[in-house]
């Protein structure tokens, strides 16, 4: 998809507004603006990658530093040592509706549900 039409790359140029969380020159964190738990925060790339399945080797430093983003988060907000649960929705089959790389993280409570694990 064309950067220009990106939800979350207007967010990131600012012209779409967020309550943003976390910021350096790679990643931004904002938060959901629909909250699935009492913490509901999307972790993202400013290089565009439409999903998980387009990542490049190139990212692969990216994305580690990305869990490295997570656990800084975790430990501001004081949420670390209850825990939290990190998702990436990917492709049609994933559920992903906004096609810009993007983690949920989310913590608060107990989420419940397991799918996994
Ligand atoms: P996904 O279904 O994995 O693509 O997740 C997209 C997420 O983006 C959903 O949880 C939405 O609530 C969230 N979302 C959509 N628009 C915005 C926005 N303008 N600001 C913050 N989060 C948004
Ligand atoms: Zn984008």
């Amino acid at each position: 998809m064309r950067m220009e039409d990106c939800l979350f790359c207007k967010i990131i140029k600012g012209e779409v507004p967020s309550q943003k969380v976390y910021e350096d020159e790679e990643i931004l964190a904002f938060k959901d603006i629909h909250p699935a738990a009492p913490i509901h925060i999307l972790v993202i790339p400013k290089k565009h990658i439409d999903s998980l399945a387009q990542m490049q080797a190139e990212d692969e430093e990216m994305i580690g530093k990305i869990y490295h983003v997570i656990n800084q988060i975790a430990e501001e907000q004081g949420f670390k040592e209850n825990g939290y649960r990190v998702i990436v929705n990917c492709g049609k089959d994933g559920g992903q509706e906004v096609m810009h790389l993007h983690f949920h993280l989310l913590a608060g409570k107990s989420l419940g549900e397991k799918i996994v694990g």
